[in-house]
């Protein structure tokens, strides 16, 4: 059982935490490889937020429940394994393996009991001091790596698995996340994007004390270090201080994502998100009075128990204030174990489908504006890769938009990695167009 195959589902998150479970796995003698039908061990590290998101592994596993799963071992990692437990083993039987993000420092053990016979082997205790750390993690990407700060969330919106997922917030030290910059820095990478599912609920547990925005600031003067980035905010703790270290600095992105989840107050009282839509306002007010221009996005669910229509309109009125760069939009999911549950009025599924064409098409018209404004400036990118199909090089401004652009012919270097600048020479609703400034 010595090749594994592994799908992720899901969040930054969940992508950040498959690079330590490939990193273990690796560690203990096992080799990688592409396709589930050339592994021994499949391994699927899954997301719970919406039910659709849940299914996709039953869809998957279903795929090998015969024939074609014979003589491999399955096992299910992350959020629907912490969420369904031993459930998993009835619904499908030939799983061997079931393992909650907050028990992955167990995966060895874990693993030997599997190689010794073991037919159910689980990991589910959420009653864990540890942030999974491993100095083993696979970064496939070698210019851009991100880094957990925080894990767990101690909120608890009405409609969200999160809490009951990935258990109680612990914040890792400053000392071990400036450590792991600087190893980073030194291996060549130039971007950081900080993790958490509240990054900025950070609480420096030693005796050192930082707030996230000294945290981020830290991050971003480690030498070598270009641009960091940071997801998720949450608008309840997201203070000024955070706005003025991205003033200060240039090297941390101007780009703050701030899920507001409804413009109507009194839906954000039922979801107990903690804030109103004034208190999420001044926020933004914030970033809009910062010295550098910063983009602003968001997540949006549309059709929570209640939503009335009016309520609905304020959500769209709010995009219009605050003239979002991007918007992440949902349909509420009812989720177990949730106390969104227990609430009355649930929304048929068409009426929340014709809210989210509604809010999408706002916001598309929205973006279309806004990436408008941005032709004929120059903006400097992080390259990313090359598309043969286009020609062009693929590149990321701070603000975290795609621009892709042409780069002189006859230069044949490999951009990939480097930054460069690029004039903008065509705006799309998600992605810009342009030319390096070489051109
Ligand atoms: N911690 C972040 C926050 O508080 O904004 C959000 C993390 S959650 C993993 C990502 C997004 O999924 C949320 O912002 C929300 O819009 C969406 N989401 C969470 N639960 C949902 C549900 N039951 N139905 C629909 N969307 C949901
Ligand atoms: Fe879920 Fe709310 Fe926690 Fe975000 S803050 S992870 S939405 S419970």
């Amino acid at each position: 059982m010595k090749n594994f195959y592994i799908e992720t589902f899901g969040c930054q998150m969940n992508a950040h935490d498959s690079e330590k479970v490939i990193g273990t796995l690796v560690s203990e003698g096992y080799s990688k490889v592409d396709t589930p039908e050339a592994a021994d061990l499949v391994l699927y590290n899954t997301c719970s937020i919406r039910d659709k998101a849940e299914q996709k592994v039953f869809h998957r596993l279903q795929q090998f429940k015969r024939d074609a799963g014979k003589g491999k071992t399955f096992a299910v990692l992350g959020c629907v394994a912490q969420q369904e437990g031993e459930r998993i083993f009835e619904k499908a039987p030939h799983v061997s393996m079931v393992v909650g993000s907050a028990s992955y420092t167990r995966l060895p053990e874990l693993l030997v009991q599997l190689e010794a016979g073991n037919r159910r082997v689980t990991g589910l205790s959420l009653d864990t001091e540890d942030t999974f750390e491993t100095p083993l993690t696979r970064r496939d990407n070698p210019y851009r790596a991100y880094i957990t700060i925080i894990e767990g969330c101690d909120k608890s919106c009405a409609y969200c698995v999160v809490p009951f997922t990935r258990g109680p917030e612990r914040s890792r030290t400053s000392e071990s996340v400036l450590a792991e910059t600087r190893n980073l820095a030194a291996a060549g990478y130039t971007e950081i994007q900080l993790l958490g599912q509240n990054v900025n609920s950070y609480h420096d547990p030693s005796p050192a004390g930082f707030t996230f925005a000294q945290l981020l600031n830290a991050v971003g003067q480690v030498s070598g270090i270009r641009r960091v980035r940071f997801t998720t905010s949450h608008p309840r703790d997201f203070t000024k201080d955070i706005i003025d270290a991205i003033d200060r600095n240039p090297n941390l992105c101007n780009h703050v994502h701030l899920p507001v989840q409804s413009g109507s107050s009194s839906v954000l009282q039922r979801m107990q998100r903690l804030y109103t839509r004034d208190e999420y306002m001044r926020r933004i007010e914030w970033m809009k009075a910062a010295n550098r221009n910063i983009a602003i996005t968001t997540d949006v669910i549309v059709g929570f128990c209640g939503e009335t229509e009016a309520d609905f309109e304020q959500t769209l009125q709010l995009l219009d204030e605050v003239q979002y760069d991007s918007v992440f939009s949902f349909k509420y999911s009812k989720r177990p174990n949730t106390p969104a549950l227990s609430l009355d009025d649930h929304l048929p599924e068409e009426e929340k489908s014709r809210r989210l064409t509604i809010l999408q098409e706002k916001q598309r018209g929205i973006q279309i504006a806004r990436n408008s404004e941005l032709v004929g400036t120059v903006q400097e990118v992080n390259v990313e890769g090359f598309n043969k199909a286009t020609g062009q090089w693929i590149g990321r401004t701070s603000h975290n938009r795609t621009l892709n652009f042409s780069h002189p012919a006859g230069d044949a270097t490999n951009l990939s990695g480097g930054y460069l600048e690029a004039r903008v020479t065509r705006a799309g609703p998600n992605s810009l167009v342009g030319e390096s400034v070489l051109m």
